[in-house]
């Protein structure tokens, strides 16, 4: 490959990719920002510590896609516009030959459901044309699953257990504002959880099960059972798995609010008529909101994210963290951006480097964990996210290891 690349999306997060493939020269020879709104472009081009290119692109419109990635000629696109734009831009890929990446999973726009189920199915076509797709690339999916793939690689002979934990101990001084896109995240939030045991999938209501969890370098802080991406491949990639959680921290400002927001309506996905025009509330309410990317000025903390991972290494049980913490000041100091963008954006760079540099190759469609994790890790923490191996004492993450779900659903159904 020659080093080209063209990324789609000049928001929080591709703002940060564009930014650190300027800053990494050697192997990013050509750049090429193209989003929605070509003045974002603009933006971030100005702010980039070498020149790159841009244009202007609806990511909807796959022959408008084909028109620019014939342009541009790039190795790979770097898909970090919206889920929505996932199977389009994958299919200008296949059209034009070019080799794809993403950070987030397809869902239709009219249902708020994401899963792998489209995106897997372009298997045998990304195989046909000797192409490569890497779906899932940013932190959460993306380095929790090549921690995952690090730890079944170097740490166990087969892992039973993953929970992964994410914690934004930030503070961004608004009253209410979400830290990537709001439509995506909402839907995410609002939909029902689930989490996978014994084979199957458990579903729970939304934000219904929490726990204290004790986050590396922030404390213990009150995190939910929610549903996330990666565990729909993890459950296929990791050996011998029995059981996978994932738990997000959020205040209870943030949930007083999206309970405030979704009983009047304003979280529906569903067009409503308003003063005889049709409206989508929670496009509505994406407009009023602070947009992810002005977060990053004054915003103070750290994110803390990671997995923790129990199984059997030389006959014993070993229960060990693997972990990442971010500071917002800093990421904003390096890249004008706060940590939940630059924690997306660093490693969604990084593996269009390994793509480049040969590091990651393939044919067919690949979730992170199934590419090799060393060199990756690697250049990741050289990139500004290092990451940290610990084995858990029996004494930490008590209240995490002793949760019983079957016994919260049960007291839950009761009442
Ligand atoms: P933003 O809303 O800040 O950015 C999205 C960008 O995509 C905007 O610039 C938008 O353009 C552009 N866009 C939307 N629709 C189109 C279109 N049809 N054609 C061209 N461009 C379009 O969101 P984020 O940067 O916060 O998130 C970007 C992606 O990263 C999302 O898919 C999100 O789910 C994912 N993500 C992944 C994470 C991970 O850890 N894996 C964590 C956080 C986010 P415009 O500016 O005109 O609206």
């Amino acid at each position: 490959m020659e080093g080209k690349v063209l990324i789609i999306g000049a928001g929080a997060a591709g703002s940060v990719v564009a930014k650190k493939c300027a800053m990494n020269r050697e192997v990013f020879k050509e750049i090429h920002l193209a989003s929605r709104t070509l003045s974002k472009c603009e933006a971030v081009q100005k702010d980039c510590a070498t020149p790159i290119e841009i244009s202007q692109v609806d990511a909807d419109n796959v022959p408008e896609l084909v028109a620019l990635i014939n342009k541009v000629k790039p190795d790979i696109v770097i898909n970090m516009a919206l889920p929505y734009q996932d199977l389009p831009i994958m299919d200008a890929c296949l059209e034009t030959g070019v080799h794809y990446m993403d950070t987030a999973n397809y869902e239709p726009r009219d249902v708020a459901k994401f899963e792998y189920s489209w995106q897997w199915a372009y298997q045998d076509k990304f195989k046909e044309k000797g192409l490569m797709a890497v779906l899932g690339c940013g932190f959460d999916p993306g380095v929790t699953n090549i921690y995952c793939a690090y730890a079944q690689e170097k740490l166990f002979d087969e892992i039973h257990t993953i929970d992964i934990i994410d914690c934004n101990d930030g503070d961004h001084g608004k009253s209410f504002a979400t830290n990537f896109n709001p439509e995506i995240n909402i839907r995410e939030v609002t939909q029902r959880g689930k989490y996978w045991k014994d084979g199957q999938w458990i579903e729970i209501d939304p934000l219904s099960i929490n726990c204290m969890i004790d986050y590396p370098e922030v404390g213990p802080r009150k995190s939910y059972l929610i549903y996330h991406e990666e565990e729909e491949s993890l459950v296929q990639n990791i050996k011998g798995l029995k059981q996978i959680r994932f738990w997000m921290t959020f205040s209870d400002n943030y949930i007083k609010h999206l309970d405030v927001l979704q009983s009047v309506g304003m979280t529906r996905i569903d067009p409503v008529v308003h003063n005889g025009v049709e409206i989508i509330p929670i496009e509505f309410l994406k407009t009023l909101l602070p947009a992810p990317s002005s977060l990053a000025e004054d915003y103070t903390g750290k994110t803390s994210i990671g997995c923790i991972i129990e199984g059997v290494k030389d006959g014993k049980t070993k229960r060990h963290i693997i972990y990442n913490v971010c500071d917002h000041a800093a990421t904003n100091k390096e890249v004008g951006a706060q940590a939940v963008s630059y924690t997306t954006g660093v490693p969604a760079m990084t593996g269009a480097m390994m793509m480049i540099k040969g590091l990651w190759t393939g044919a067919g469609v690949f979730n992170v964990e199934q590419l090799p994790p060393v060199p990756f890790l690697e250049e990741v923490a050289k990139q500004g996210l290092p990451f940290t191996v610990r084995e858990l004492t029996v004494e930490e993450q008590k209240e995490l290891g002793s949760v019983d779900i079957h016994f919260i659903q049960s007291m839950l159904a009761a009442r």
